[in-house]
């Protein structure tokens, strides 16, 4: 019988919980450390959880609370700018691509789930270094204290303290060229279309919202912006700023989206976008990283958290499968990379096609798009959506 080896997870994010909750299950004692003093449910706007990703959430239990608080997506509407159709994918009747949920309600119900069940989860933990030993490793962190387990998983996101310990040399995130900005409002007199959420190529900017049955409207756009700011040259700009900046890039564009923007309640969030197309190594010694911290996916194709997801649990199963941590750790990268890259490249070309602004480029893009749309509405995307992970399926060492 293999004794329960401790697992440290460092970040509480959507990959470290997941990952503890799949470990638990497995027989591992996982212990989750998470930098932040408290937990922001209100932070980063909101995101999509592809039907893989809910497939995760249900081999959780987890995926209700999701699913009632969530806006289940079926259709993706575009317009262009000056409020043309230029098609649809998916149908009301067709099967939901995934739940549209506020990301920190989604960090909030896999925290919970976790404390739920035990796991500790300590905060203020701010990872700063590692030591290896060949059968142990020790997690140093930022007030001074230390934990020592059998293996460490970086869970810590974009900008992974984990990765840039264990893996000096990997490739750092690449700055899109855009960032994404968004926040929530009300509108009584805005239609609400179940299951519908509005793409416009506006005029200078792409812009997409949908309407809760609530009346809540979750909204967001994307833009070019110089440089490679980080998060926190984006805070640095007074939010009054911002306001007019976002508004007046709408002001022109069809209804409903210049009063959704206008109206918008608190202020906007605003992100840079970052992605991270491929590393050689996903591990070294007892130590991997996993979702954000290794393989970054722009939001277009709406696909980061439902990743995260997919590893935490492809990685619990190589864990409980295979007979020492490296193997497993190797193996795991093995099932995962081409998967994962793939959609990173496919994110990535969304984005692109997302944000010609020379009118020429607007021309063809608005006479071709709806061929693209066609086609794309009749593959529907199963071999991103489709992808099954069956937990009482052993992984075979070789594959
Ligand atoms: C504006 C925005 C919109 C997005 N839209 C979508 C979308 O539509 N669909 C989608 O699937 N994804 C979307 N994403 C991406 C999605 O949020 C991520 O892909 C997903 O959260 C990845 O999960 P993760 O656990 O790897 O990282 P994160 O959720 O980023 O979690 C990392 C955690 O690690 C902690 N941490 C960082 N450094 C340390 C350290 N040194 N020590 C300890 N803890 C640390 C952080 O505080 C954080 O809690 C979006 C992201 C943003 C910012």
């Amino acid at each position: 019988m293999r004794k329960t080896k401790k697992a440290l997870i460092i970040g509480c994010g959507v990959a470290g919980p997941a990952a503890a909750l799949f470990l638990k299950r497995a027989g591992f004692e996982p212990v989750v450390f998470e930098a932040m003093k408290g937990h922001d449910d209100y932070e980063g706007l909101f995101l999509n959880v592809g039907r893989n990703g809910m497939r995760v959430l249900d081999e959780l239990g987890v995926d209700g609370p999701i699913r009632q608080d969530g806006f289940e997506m079926r259709v993706m509407s575009f317009r262009s700018g000056t409020g043309k159709l230029l098609g649809n994918i998916g149908e009301q009747t067709s099967e939901p691509h995934g739940v549209t949920i506020k990301r920190g309600f989604l960090h909030r119900i896999l925290r919970e789930e976790a404390q739920r069940q035990g796991i500790p989860i300590e905060l203020g933990k701010k990872l700063l270094d590692l030591q290896m030993t060949a059968d142990q490793v020790t997690a140093y962190f930022q007030d001074g204290t230390s934990a020592t387990g059998d293996f460490v998983i970086g869970c810590d996101g974009i900008h992974s303290k984990t990765r840039s310990i264990i893996l000096p040399n990997a490739a750092q995130p690449s700055y899109t060229g855009l960032i994404s900005f968004g926040g929530f409002t009300h509108g009584r007199d805005i239609v609400r279309e179940p299951g519908i959420q509005h793409m416009v190529f506006g005029k200078k900017a792409f812009f997409g919202y949908l309407v809760k049955d609530d009346g809540e409207i979750y909204w967001f756009g994307n833009m070019n912006y110089p440089g490679t700011p980080t998060r926190k040259d984006l805070q640095a700009i007074p939010a009054s700023q911002w306001r007019q900046t976002i508004t007046g890039l709408y002001r022109h564009d069809p209804h409903p989206v210049p009063d959704i923007v206008r109206r918008t309640e608190g202020e906007f969030g605003v992100y840079p976008i970052y992605d991270m197309l491929t590393q050689p190594a996903w591990h070294s010694g007892r130590a991997v990283l996993i979702g954000d911290a290794i393989h970054a996916v722009s939001p277009n194709a709406g696909q980061g958290a439902s990743l995260a997801l997919e590893d935490a649990m492809v990685l619990a199963k190589c864990l409980r499968d295979i007979d020492g941590v490296e193997r497993a750790f190797a193996r795991f990268q093995q099932l995962r990379q081409e998967r994962v890259e793939r959609i990173v490249r496919y994110s990535r070309t969304i984005g692109q096609r997302k944000h010609a602004t020379n009118p020429i480029q607007v021309f063809f893009r608005d006479l071709l798009l709806p061929h693209f749309l066609k086609s794309a509405g009749k593959h529907s995307h199963a071999w991103m959506y489709d992808y099954h992970i069956d937990w009482n399926e052993k992984v075979p060492a070789e594959g």
